[in-house]
């Protein structure tokens, strides 16, 4: 058996600040990820990260009302206080540890315009903030001598009367099982993208924490709440980002139009991403695309912005669509992009579980609401990264160790031998896995209604039981990831359920929950999280209501 004080899963942004917080507070820290750290998807982020200087003459409050507008009136305002007044402090911090952030002509640190925001008020590093970000906390988390266990995987968490008390992990090199006990737990396991087909998420994207954490009856908020990106190639999914319409480029129809003057007249291509995916789909349902796209027409900025800080989304469109962005304009159509649900937490990371934290995309601590503002995510990861890496060790501090129950690790290796011994009967993930994107990219899209949510929830039952049966043909135990993909694929469904269950349920359009049969926004009925749990019985459905502390709901327009 392993032994640590803090255990935290995820090697992101949220998972390394929150093991240098932990590690900086006293305590033995260990962080365990699927991937080499740096391969975490963080390590994609282009565009940047928010933050409001008071020096600067952007005062903290105007940033958390353009986030509180964003999110359309669904976050909850005193978690979206605490991001917005703490964004300065972190992002300089991160400076100091050493980001080579971009500058501007005067040498200061450069920001540039982002969606939903009447600042300028996006740092960046070119246009691959995310790995500039995620490189220097690694070089942070190694200076500190925090252990990390790379490529291991985590299948289950320990919980025993009701504490959370460490988790079962796999060795992927080996195949061994490990039982892991830490005094606190914090899940930092990302988002859940690929449970949607396409998505510009990297592969490993497939929502585990949530999935771990919802099998334990811990629970899940704002599931519905799916954010479609206005921009991403049609090939791939690939992401082209925010930082193309923050240095001024323009989306156009099939007429050459630029469509967003009908829809958002003064925020135009800057209007919020909710916005801009619903106008660019009625522009593509009303006839006025491209063989399903739009464009993203970057010609006017020329080579050198192209180069010097878009250098990465050129390549793609070159790569990936075979369009040269200083000459042609890139096809491009709404995109899964972000979860803003996830379990649900406080303001220092802890989850309905004793012991058990979360930080990150995992989580919801219910600051991005009905619609996450670019640029606003790395923001959260640091944030609430910090606080619950702080207030996980002050309680691991006060938790006294106790043996665990025998047998972990054999209920752990029955389960993955039965799903190994069934080979030859049952079909193989993959299948299975594309049929859940699919259907989930085509009922709980940009647009949304009753019947198809249905038919959601109903696909889903059935490929629930196609994965009773899926086979693992790889019988190995070296690297294997068939048997990683399967298991992944677990959690997945477990995911798209609870989408699928809080969409049906709320009953009105908020942020990027739009349901073309009840279109308005209903404050009376609906201003209130939906939360869903795992019960002995099935998926349990509450309610909570939004916390507002200084900005009433307002009419949306930008
Ligand atoms: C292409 C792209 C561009 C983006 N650009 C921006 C941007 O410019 N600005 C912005 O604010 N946001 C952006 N976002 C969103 C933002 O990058 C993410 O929300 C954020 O980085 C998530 O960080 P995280 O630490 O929560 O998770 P991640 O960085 O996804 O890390 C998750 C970690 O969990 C580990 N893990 C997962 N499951 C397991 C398991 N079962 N066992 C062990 N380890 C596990 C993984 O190995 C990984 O280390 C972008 C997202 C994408 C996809």
């Amino acid at each position: 058996m392993i032994d640590h004080d803090v255990l935290v899963i995820g090697a992101g942004l949220a998972g390394m600040r929150a093991a240098l917080a932990a590690s900086e507070s006293g305590v033995d820290v260990a962080v365990i990820s699927k991937v080499h750290p740096v391969r975490s998807h963080s390590n994609a982020a282009q565009g940047g990260i928010n933050a409001a200087l008071t020096d600067r003459g952007d005062p903290w409050e105007d940033h958390a009302f353009d986030t509180i507008k964003g999110s359309d009136y669904l976050a909850d305002q005193n978690a979206v206080e605490v991001m917005c007044s703490e964004a300065g402090r972190e992002v300089i911090a991160m400076e100091h540890m050493g980001v080579i952030f971009s500058r501007d002509d005067e040498g200061r640190l450069g920001t540039r315009a982002f969606g939903g925001q009447r600042q300028a008020r996006t740092f960046f590093v070119a246009d691959f903030t995310g790995q500039a970000l995620l490189h220097v906390l690694y070089e942070q988390v190694l200076k500190v001598g925090v252990r990390t266990y790379e490529e291991w995987f985590v299948l289950s968490l320990i919980v025993e009367e009701g504490q959370c008390r460490g988790a079962i992990v796999m060795e992927i090199r080996t195949g061994d099982i490990h039982v892991i006990r830490a005094k606190a737990v914090i899940l930092a396991t990302g988002g859940l993208g690929r449970v949607f087909e396409p998505s510009t998420n990297a592969l490993i994207c497939t929502g585990d924490g949530m999935a771990l954490a919802y099998r334990e009856g811990v629970s899940l908020m704002d599931m519905e709440m799916v954010q479609y990106h206005p921009t991403t190639l049609k090939s791939n999914g690939a992401l082209m980002s925010e930082g193309a319409r923050g240095e001024g480029a323009y989306l156009i129809n099939s007429d050459g139009e630029r469509f967003m003057e009908r829809y958002a007249p003064n925020m135009m291509e800057l209007a919020s991403r909710d916005v801009v995916s619903r106008s660019e789909q009625t522009e593509i349902l009303e006839g006025r695309g491209v063989d399903g796209c739009v464009f993203l027409d970057c010609r006017h900025l020329g080579e050198k912005v192209i180069n010097e800080k878009l250098s990465q989304i050129s390549d793609l469109a070159r790569d990936f669509a075979n369009v040269d962005m200083s000459k042609q304009p890139v096809p491009i159509r709404p995109g899964m992009h972000y979860q803003m649900g996830g379990i649900k937490t406080d303001v220092d990371g802890c989850t309905s579980m004793r012991g058990l934290y979360a930080a990150g995309e995992t989580a919801c601590v219910s600051v991005h609401g009905g619609n996450r503002l670019g640029a606003n995510s790395l923001l959260d990861t640091l944030v609430f990264g910090r606080r619950s890496g702080e207030h996980a060790a002050n309680f691991a501090r006060g938790v006294v160790e106790r043996a665990l129950n025998d047998g972990l690790i054999d209920r752990e290796n029955r389960g993955i031998q039965a799903m190994m011994d069934r080979a030859g009967e049952g079909e193989l993930f993959g299948s299975i896995r594309l049929d859940m994107g699919r259907t989930m990219n085509e009922r709980l899209a940009v647009f949304r209604d009753d019947e198809g949510m249905r038919d959601a929830v109903s696909k889903l039952t059935e490929l629930r039981n196609r994965f009773d049966s899926v086979a693992v043909t790889d019988k190995g135990k070296t690297f294997n990831t068939n048997l990683l993909f399967t298991l992944e694929l677990g959690f997945m469904l477990d995911c798209a359920e609870a989408i699928a269950l809080s969409g049906l349920e709320r009953k009105e359009s908020r942020g990027a929950h739009f349901r073309t049969d009840m279109p308005e926004r209903d404050d009376k009925n609906w201003l209130k999280h939906i939360l869903v749990s795992r019960g002995a019985d099935g998926p349990i459905i509450e309610n909570t209501p939004v916390i507002i502390t200084q900005w009433e709901p307002q009419e949306r327009k930008y």
